[in-house]
């Protein structure tokens, strides 16, 4: 007798597909303006891309060392020196890898066991709950409260537990804008000392910052010994298709991490690892002019999305902004989001797909700004309609 198994394996039935993504061919199908995906649509630095055709000239096209490019490696911890006097052994505490989202789930495969549990704060980016589950860890959720999105540092509290392995932070914040304090920073540092568990922070979008300083983790009292640290190229050189990333980590949690890494991905591109390490020397003046572009965006965009009646919050950081859709009178964001890319012609991402408790985001849609004037305006003309588009529905 022929035996039938389940051809998946139990460990994805918990997954959703990706919203982000999901909205990106939806908005391909009504031809619409993106604003759902996190991608700039503008050119990278002059600089990053000529090294990188330099380094495919010079025949750089096999495996880089497994962990990173020496020069990739060196560059990178000199930039975290220089601007957050962090202690960075490029030989012991630095793995290069295919983005920050190999970063994250090859950071979680090497620390966690199953039946760890994991802190997520929320409205989190959508890989970690997938992430978590992918270790057979147990996510344990603590929302950061509207209207300000922050924590309660009681509910952060109770959160943590003897089984707890680590936490995930995100700072500047995906989706919310939120670039936590110090004085945030410190209560999460205080919990992971106290219950010997580990901080991963996602610090993506450091250089995407409009107010606040970006205060890694890791250089708080105590921390360096028990911080993953991750970060890459994508966001700040406007290369998110490269996959470059990077995770800093004391020693021995490097040592694991390297390996996961190793039999997952072997390595990140070798020729674009050459570019990123020529790029993060483009120094202070390009940064500042990445976080002035951006903040024009920033404002193009709350702007319209203001007239349109979005309600949006105002960023600290990183690309998107939440918006209340309440006053539009759809019962659920997803099928707000649905209606809008068809009737209005952009795509946002609905709330409650940043949210395990789909409740707390179902008044909200994501959009993003990193986009060109041109079509932020372009956008924010498109859902001038919305009220008006969204009464004939309604009614
Ligand atoms: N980080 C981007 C976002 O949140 C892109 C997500 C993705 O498609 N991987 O929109």
């Amino acid at each position: 007798m022929r035996v039938t198994r389940p051809a998946l394996a139990r460990r994805t039935a918990g997954f959703t597909e990706s919203v982000i993504r999901e909205m990106t061919r939806l908005n391909a199908r009504h031809g619409g303006i993106n604003l759902a995906q996190g991608f700039p649509d503008f050119a990278a630095p002059a600089e990053i891309k000529e090294a990188a055709k330099r380094a495919i000239d010079a025949d750089v096209n096999q495996y880089a060392i497994t962990w990173g490019a020496p020069s990739l490696r060196r560059a990178i911890a000199a930039s975290y020196r220089e601007l957050y006097a962090m202690d960075v052994d490029p030989e012991t505490m630095l793995t290069v890898t295919c983005g920050a989202t190999e970063a994250m789930i090859s950071t979680l495969l090497a620390i966690v066991d199953p039946g760890d549990e994991v802190v997520v704060l929320e409205p989190f980016y959508e890989n970690y709950g997938p992430d978590t589950a992918i270790c057979g860890a147990v996510p344990v959720y603590v929302p950061l409260r509207p209207p300000d999105n922050v924590f309660d540092p009681d509910e952060l509290r109770r959160a943590f537990s003897p089984r707890t392995k680590a936490i995930v932070v995100n700072t500047p914040n995906n989706p919310t804008g939120r670039v936590l304090r110090r004085d945030e920073l410190a209560i999460i540092a205080d919990l992971c000392r106290e219950h010997g568990a580990i901080a991963i922070t996602d610090e993506i979008y450091e250089h995407i910052r409009y107010d606040g300083e970006h205060v890694p983790i890791a250089t708080l009292p105590g921390m360096a010994e028990r911080t993953v640290t991750i970060s890459g190229a994508s966001k700040t050189f406007s290369v998110t298709g490269w996959r470059v990333g990077w995770i800093v980590a004391p020693p021995e949690l490097t040592a694991g991490i390297r390996k996961v890494h190793d039999f997952v991905t072997v390595g990140a591109p070798a020729p674009l690892q050459e570019a990123v390490a020529v790029a993060l020397a483009l120094g202070p003046s390009y940064r500042a002019k990445l976080a002035r572009e951006y903040r024009e965006r920033r404002d193009i965009l709350h702007a319209a999305l203001v007239v349109a009646g979005f309600s949006p919050s105002l960023p600290e950081g990183a690309y998107y902004m939440l918006c209340d859709i309440s006053r539009f009178g759809f019962p659920d964001d997803t099928a707000f989001a649905h209606w809008l890319v068809r009737e209005a012609g952009v795509a946002g991402v609905p709330g409650s797909s940043f949210y395990s408790r789909r409740e707390l985001g179902r008044h909200l849609i994501r959009f993003t700004f990193c986009k060109t004037e041109a079509l932020l305006r372009e956008a924010g003309e498109r859902l001038r309609r919305t009220e008006e588009l969204a009464r004939a529905v309604t009614r």
